[in-house]
């Protein structure tokens, strides 16, 4: 069984997805863009491959991506999904669809949010080099390029090269351009709700597990 979690860049389906783990243990988060993240840092193949298109704030070939995802699948045994960041396209959709007899798609939730917002919350994202925690620089005071990490108190905190101000308008164009379509895809089949993303964390979660 699967539960997609879709919204444009910066919704925060991460923060949800990670939230939402922690209260239904049986689910297991599976975010593409960390995956890919992964392959990058380990310098494999793939990761040498996606780099340069990650860092654009384009989209990753279809098929390739489809196969990293069905390798972390494959591993993940009985353990009911939680997708963050797939399907973006809809050939991506189709795709998710044959592995309907393992895992089927019972529930879509479209994190919706004003565009303001995103952009001042990707373009002050600060990540943990080493725990990847995540952080907002309106929180503390960023006296140096590089900080250290408030929670694990050793990696630094730095931006990733898909949150520069040109690739975020970019990555919100790829958004409404191949995404969206997805939402209609899943919402003809009766499966896809709306979650106002606006608004603290907790609020925000509370709206989605009524929705769910
Ligand atoms: P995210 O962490 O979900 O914002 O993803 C970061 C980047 O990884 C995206 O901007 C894409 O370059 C790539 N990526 C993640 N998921 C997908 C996907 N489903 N299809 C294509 N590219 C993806």
């Amino acid at each position: 069984m699967i539960i997609i979690l879709m919204g444009p860049p910066g919704a925060g389906k991460g923060t949800q997805g990670d939230l939402l783990v922690k209260k239904w243990p049986t689910f297991c988060k599976v975010s593409t863009g960390d995956l890919l993240r992964d392959q990058i840092k380990k310098e494999t193949e793939v990761g040498l491959k996606v780099k340069d298109v990650i860092a654009g704030g384009n989209l990753v070939d279809d098929d390739l991506l489809f196969e990293v995802l069905k390798n972390f699948l494959k591993e993940q045994g009985d353990k009911k999904i939680l997708l963050d960041g797939f399907p973006r396209t809809v050939n991506q959709a189709k795709l998710l669809d044959t592995l309907n007899n393992q895992y089927k798609v019972a529930k879509v939730v479209n994190l919706s949010i004003d565009t303001r917002v995103l952009v001042d919350r990707l373009s002050g994202r600060r990540i943990c080099s080493q725990c990847g925690a995540i952080f907002h620089v309106s929180n503390f005071i960023m006296n140096q390029e590089q900080e250290t990490c408030p929670a694990c108190l050793s990696g630094k905190l730095v931006q990733r090269p898909d949150d520069f101000p040109d690739r975020i308008k970019n990555r919100l164009e790829v958004y409404e351009n191949q995404t969206r379509p997805v939402i209609e895809y899943y919402k003809q089949r009766g499966i896809c709700s709306e979650v106002d993303a606006m608004g603290e964390k907790d609020q925000v979660f509370k709206r989605l597990i009524e929705t769910l």
